[in-house]
């Protein structure tokens, strides 16, 4: 037999526990703060060829990215040692890409160091060249490590069969550009944006967007993944791709 105090106490509880349920199936809608500094872009006045107006690095900098990946290549037969595992989907639409923010717990390893993922993002065409010839678009995966250092991995995308955590990121797009949407309920797996095969062309470059910060370490795969022509046909931001930079003598290291 229930005592009425404790009836009483049920549906206040029940209410709380039905909208908690409820909640956890929407997504929080956050509003990102408004991009700090310069304005630029990819286009006229706002263009690649005009940020070092407002940023000096990107026209000074003697290791810009991206660059044409030819050869010759010296040879490297350090080996990419990735680990990525689910992370709860945190997606925002910068005004200048679509950017998947990354929960800690994955990375890569190579040479004894650890590098955690922080975010990945897209562009389309690629940015890197292949030998003179772009990709229908690329996505930089990019880790920081422990001393602060960035690396990046780029996986070229070539137009075939639909990707599924593509599928999941474009089904949940903020409504527009500064926001960000969350949605912890689902899990998206970013090993779905790796190709089984992970040989890598490995440079120094530089951060590919203002303020072009250097020292930044490249793996650029090279072998593809497949998104469908109309995912590729989807994303927001088509021609974000900083042309190539002189290559300036840098060497390109190939994996065995
Ligand atoms: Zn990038």
């Amino acid at each position: 037999m229930k005592s009425p105090h404790v009836r009483r106490r049920s549906t206040p509880f029940l209410a709380v526990a039905l909208l908690a349920a409820a909640l956890a199936f929407l997504p929080a809608i956050v509003t990102a703060a408004p991009p700090a500094g310069p304005r630029w872009g990819y286009t006229g006045a706002d263009g690649p060829r005009h940020w070092g107006q407002s940023f000096p690095q990107c026209a000074l900098g003697r290791e810009q990215s991206p660059i044409d990946l030819a050869g010759p290549f010296e040879k490297t037969a350090a080996p990419l040692a990735i680990d990525y595992h689910p992370s709860p989907l945190r997606i925002v639409d910068n005004g200048h890409t679509i950017q998947v923010d990354v929960a800690p717990g994955s990375g890569f390893t190579i040479g004894g160091e650890r590098y955690e993922l922080v975010q990945f993002h897209f562009h389309q065409p690629s940015e890197e060249t292949f030998a003179g010839q772009h990709r229908a678009m690329v996505v930089h995966l990019v880790h920081r490590s422990a001393a602060g250092k960035l690396a990046v991995i780029g996986v070229p995308i070539v137009e075939g069969a639909a990707n599924p955590l593509v599928a999941t990121l474009w089904a949940h797009l903020p409504r527009a550009e500064g926001q960000e949407s969350a949605t912890p309920t689902i899990a998206i797996d970013p090993a779905q944006l790796l190709p089984a095969e992970r040989s890598y062309y490995r440079y120094t470059g530089s951060l590919t967007t203002p303020p072009c910060t250097e020292g930044v370490t490249f793996f650029i795969l090279r072998h593809p993944v497949e998104m469908s022509r109309a995912q590729i046909a989807a994303f927001p931001h088509p021609g974000n791709a900083r042309p190539v930079q002189a290559r300036n003598g840098r060497p390109i290291a190939e994996s065995e």
